[in-house]
């Protein structure tokens, strides 16, 4: 058996039902499960056969949070952050160009898209990551998806992986490019296939499959109905993006003469089983149905800024009860997979749309852990506590951005710092970070393969459409 004592951390957030946090605290680990959380004294008085070897990590210093769950991603668009050509397009625009790059992508390009995404949640203390992915071009092999599955083993993050899909291409009045999309019957049979391979229900779980039709715009209504119940037939979750921007709801009331979620809800799509990402554009009664049905949602601040989409009216949804978590959405959206600093970001937007006191740093915590645990229908982790799974973040408080802040350590870590590296990530009882490095990534070897794809993506596209896109239409 596997044992680990972190003691002496300056101050525990258990982000338990009371939001308990403990300061001089420890936590004792047997395997992938806390056995013990704690005053240090106590916790080390209760420990069994102390003599016997135990692994120990003194946390001096540290503040000790439950693992962050990143409740929506597309890992692969770390290889399309920054392009010059959407720097300043919305999310029509935005899309369309895209998809003339995103067909470019190879197996590699998945693989290595997932290493550098998943290394940056590591880094900056995800410990739980759902990934949607839905470029499956028809040119190309038809198993991408398993690439970054492939990767997210490898590293040890526990995964939840979305098989994404799109059905609805231009010729049939949907946005992606025809050689884009696929039959309804071959993403169900894809579908299949993942949930029998990979999906493992039980507690502790490091890797589930999701099915995950992209958006209203880019999948028909059968493929919406048909996945929503396989998936329940099969007892996996759903997912979808929803009320992003104004033009998917013009799109909807003029495709389907009604509104984003009433479309949805037409279709069988609401439940605790489902989890949108965004919510931008939804009105009381929608947030209100959201509630009753307890249906979840992904709200994604920094990419809805990016985009210039809309501050969602999270503090209307937390007052509603609506199951809100966190998550930093895709890279082309948001050019980073920084998970601390999207609790930041969270943090901060909502002063400006619903008023200072909207958004407390108690808040955004519960809506990173408990939220997004709640939304993916894990009850054994979001939090430290007894028989919950070793997932735990250690943030150094001792650094020049956190001085003179120390009178709440907690709150400290999202008001201030200037890096949101973290000291130490732990995901199912195993140190993946230590010392603010991935211990199973080689980050140079990743870095120079990621920029070299990324560029050969780019290369390629332009040989096909004519577009420059290094530069800025404006
Ligand atoms: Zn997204």
């Amino acid at each position: 058996m596997k044992r680990l004592l972190i003691k002496n951390v300056k101050v525990i957030a258990t982000v338990d039902d009371k939001k308990t946090r403990i300061e001089n605290g420890a936590i004792y680990i047997e395997n992938n499960v806390i056995k013990d959380v704690g005053p240090t004294k106590q916790v080390i008085s209760r420990i069994q056969h102390p003599g016997s070897s135990i692994q120990i990590i003194d946390a001096t210093d540290k503040v000790a949070l439950p693992g962050l769950i990143n409740t929506h991603h597309h890992l692969y668009q770390t290889l399309n952050r920054n392009i010059p050509a959407v720097q300043d397009a919305e999310l029509f625009d935005w899309i369309k160009i895209l998809y003339e790059i995103w067909r470019e992508i190879t197996p590699e390009g998945v693989y290595v898209s997932a290493q550098v995404g998943i290394g940056e949640l590591l880094l900056t203390g995800c410990t739980t990551t759902v990934d949607q992915f839905y470029i499956f071009p028809k040119d190309k092999p038809k198993d991408l998806i398993d690439y970054e599955i492939k990767a997210a083993k490898e590293i040890g993050i526990r995964f939840h992986s979305c098989r994404g899909s799109m059905s609805l291409g231009k010729s049939k009045g949907g946005l992606p490019p025809d050689d884009l999309v696929q039959s309804e019957e071959q993403i169900l049979k894809d579908s299949e296939r993942l949930i029998n391979k990979y999906h493992d229900p039980k507690e502790f779980s490091m890797l589930r499959i999701a099915l995950a039709p992209c958006s209203p715009f880019s999948v028909t209504k059968e493929l919406l109905k048909e996945t929503v119940e396989f998936a329940r037939k099969k007892k996996v979750r759903c997912h979808t993006h929803i009320a992003e921007t104004l033009d998917e709801e013009k799109y909807c009331l003029k495709t389907h003469t009604m509104r984003p979620l009433a479309y949805l809800e037409s279709l069988g799509w609401l439940g605790e089983d489902v989890w949108f990402a965004h919510g931008i554009h939804l009105n009381d009664e929608e947030i209100k149905l959201l509630a009753e049905t307890k249906t979840g949602i992904a709200h994604c601040p920094t990419s809805n800024l990016r985009l210039g989409s809309g501050i969602a009216p999270i503090r209307k949804m937390l007052d509603e009860g609506v199951a809100v978590s966190l998550a930093v959405d895709g890279s082309a959206s948001n050019d980073s997979s920084d998970m601390l600093g999207e609790l930041r970001q969270c943090l901060l937007i909502h002063r400006v749309k619903s008023g200072i006191e909207s958004m407390p740093v108690d808040d955004v915590l519960w809506m990173a852990t408990r939220g997004g645990a709640q939304i993916l229908g894990r009850d054994d982790m979001g939090s430290i506590e007894v028989g919950k799974a070793a997932d735990i973040i250690l943030i150094n408080t001792k650094k020049l951005g956190y001085a003179g802040g120390m009178h709440d350590p907690i709150a400290a870590i999202l008001f201030s710092g200037n890096s949101h590296i973290v000291d130490t990530t732990i995901v199912n009882g195993k140190i993946l970070v230590q010392d603010g490095k991935l211990l199973n990534l080689d980050e140079e070897k990743v870095i120079e393969k990621a920029n070299k794809i990324a560029y050969e993506m780019l290369k390629q596209a332009s040989k096909k459409t004519g577009i420059d896109y290094l530069k800025n239409k404006n």
